[in-house]
């Protein structure tokens, strides 16, 4: 019925916290975009909205709502930081720093920046390597089932296990309650820990080029380092000097791993700390390609945006769009008109 359109529900918190998260990301964000010389390409989502490359949480966004997630691109909001946030943001980086150090280095260039982000990946694969057995805040990349859009997520950590060679991906959620989340809510969780797999086994498997790095972030791949990233390059005991090479050590070392075995999300509580419970995630590949696909479809302009179905109309209580959100409205009207009918014919 419309009334299932007023329903509430927590989730949208959490969903606070990954906007935060998702900002923190976009303060990284260069505008690099691979297609402007095509005029129809102009148009879409992704040129407007993320030149470039797409985040990983740009799609649990759109799975959450997609229609939510078009407003926050296009009607000005103020972003306000609640203390949800600031502590699930906390959690995360004491986590991240139980397990390694973080260091500034002077960036010069898009090629410098890139640098990083590989030379993070290079880092976890060699402590990896080296006996270590959790790595925290892994990013990976790569242009899944060959759509021409390159995806950056952030693997909140890859555990190891020496014995078998085994690989195991974990995702980490803090909650304001001491319950897990709604059906709705794992399922973004899902498809996210599914998304990370999908590209640190592409990576593995040699599917993404230097080529497809260098093509879609506008990379000059024999561009020359910056003093810092060198220095750091150099301290890890690589002799790389541009993203040709860098990217080389990373295949090399990459390919020594295998794919992603096992997926798992573990949900906190924020106030006790408490762990709240771990969730296996059975990959499927199809379900992932499915909804990549679909997904894609918006990005690429070629259907329109869409809100959320009548079954999980309780996302709408909580929307700081639902106000002006002409999908709600024109669903609530469409339920008035069923009912009506309904009531007509009895
Ligand atoms: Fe999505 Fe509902 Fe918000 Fe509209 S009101 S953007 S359909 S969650």
């Amino acid at each position: 019925s419309g009334d299932a359109w007023g329903d509430s529900d927590e989730d949208l918190l959490i969903d606070h916290v990954e906007k935060y998260e998702k900002s923190r990301q976009d303060s990284h964000v260069i505008n690099n975009h691979c297609d402007d010389d095509d005029d129809d390409k102009l148009v879409t989502p992704l040129y407007k909205f993320r030149p470039g490359y797409l985040w990983v949480s740009d799609f649990t966004r759109q799975n959450w709502c997609e229609q939510q997630m078009y407003y926050s691109f296009t009607v000005p909001t103020i972003f306000e930081e609640n203390p949800v946030m600031t502590e699930g943001s906390n959690l995360h980086l004491a986590r991240e720093l139980a397990v390694h150090d973080v260091t500034q280095v002077k960036v010069t260039s898009n090629e410098d920046i890139w640098a990083v982000k590989v030379i993070n990946l290079i880092t976890a694969l060699q402590t990896m390597l080296n006996g270590g057995t959790i790595v925290r805040e892994v990013p990976v990349f790569g242009c899944p089932y060959n759509t021409d859009v390159f995806i950056v997520g952030l693997v909140d950590e890859l555990k190891f296990d020496p014995e078998t060679f085994t690989l195991n991906l974990s995702e980490f959620k803090t909650r304001k309650f001491r319950s897990f989340p709604s059906k709705s809510q794992q399922n973004t969780h899902q498809l996210q820990v599914m998304l990370y797999k999908k590209l640190f086994d592409d990576l593995v498997k040699g599917n993404v080029s230097k080529d497809t790095v260098a093509r879609h972030l506008r990379l000059d791949l024999h561009k020359a380092f910056g003093d810092d990233i060198l220095q750091t390059i150099d301290s890890k005991l690589l002799s790389s000097t541009n993203l040709s090479q860098l990217l080389d050590d990373l295949y090399t070392k990459i390919q020594c791993f295998t794919c992603v075995q096992e997926l798992e999300i573990e949900y906190q509580h924020q106030e006790s700390k408490d762990i709240i419970g771990k969730h296996s995630v059975t990959y499927d590949e199809d379900r992932l390609h499915h909804m990549f696909n679909d997904y894609i479809k918006f990005w690429k302009g070629k259907r329109e945006v869409r809100g959320v179905d009548i079954e999980e109309a309780f996302k709408c209580q909580s929307c700081d769009f639902a106000d002006i959100c002409e999908w709600r409205k024109r669903k609530a009207e469409e339920c008035s008109k069923r009912n009506k009918s309904k009531i007509d014919n009895s």
